[in-house]
């Protein structure tokens, strides 16, 4: 019999384990907009969209900057790590060497965000700039390491395949921009998010700071993120952090 109520429990969580594993959506915002972010902090609660935040610089944070990010971490939101600097890793590891660059932009800020009170499984790469000896060094500090995409010369998202996850246990990921600067529309995320409800996949999208115009530059209109997550909603998509994405 406890045998049976065994299997029984087992079949239940696999059960469930699988039902996670449901098409959806991977926000991230990137570098301190600690202030902008957390004006999002309404829309993100009623709308159940949990997002992960790259957080570089750490030691230039304010008090008040970590008290809204505590708050956001207890929202569900995840804080991941940008670098301690927000180096260029490739050049930096060229002038100087690969341990300084994990003693300088690595260790130092995680340890500063773990003080702090965030302990960060997820990296992006400053500037996107990954390739396989960073990752390679870097799988020893984080679980999810994330690059960045650009848009293809049919400007079409659906078809850059690199910024889906399916699932497969490849944690070394890519995502794709959705900045004012970044030339993509509504149309396109569209396109984007149905693929990715109609194979099971996880869209992989990043900004940086909340604006209400299509001013160019680093920054996103909150019209575009609110499309996404309508969108998002009527497509059935999950909202994954970088932790439940595994
Ligand atoms: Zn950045």
């Amino acid at each position: 019999m406890g045998r049976l109520l065994f299997l029984l429990i087992a079949g239940l969580l696999l059960a469930c384990h699988d039902d996670e594993k449901r098409a959806g959506l991977w926000l991230s915002f990137d570098d301190r907009s600690i202030n902008q972010w957390y004006e999002l902090r309404d829309l993100l609660r009623t709308d159940n969209v949990y997002v992960t935040f790259f957080i570089t610089q750490p030691d230039s944070l304010t008090k008040e900057e970590v008290d809204k990010l505590l708050k956001l971490q207890q929202d569900g939101h995840e804080i991941g790590f940008h670098g301690s600097q927000h180096v260029l890793s490739e050049y930096y590891i060229k002038e100087n060497s690969y341990t300084e660059y994990l003693k300088d932009e690595i260790e130092s800020g995680l340890n500063t965000m773990e003080k702090l009170g965030f302990e960060c499984t997820s990296f992006a790469y400053p500037y996107g700039a990954k390739y396989w000896f960073t990752d390679l060094i870097l799988f020893q500090k984080f679980d999810i390491l994330r690059g960045v995409a650009p848009l293809n010369k049919e400007k079409d998202i659906s078809k850059i395949d690199e910024v889906y996850y399916s699932f497969n246990g490849d944690c070394t990921l890519f995502s794709f921009g959705f900045d004012n600067n970044s030339g993509v529309t509504d149309d396109m995320l569209e396109k984007a998010m149905d693929r990715a409800a109609g194979r099971n996949e996880v869209l992989m999208l990043y900004a940086h700071a909340p604006v209400s115009s299509d001013k160019k530059g680093y920054v996103f209109n909150l019209k575009t993120l609110k499309f996404i997550i309508s969108k998002a909603k009527a497509s059935d998509l999950e909202f994954y952090t970088s932790k439940n994405l595994r």
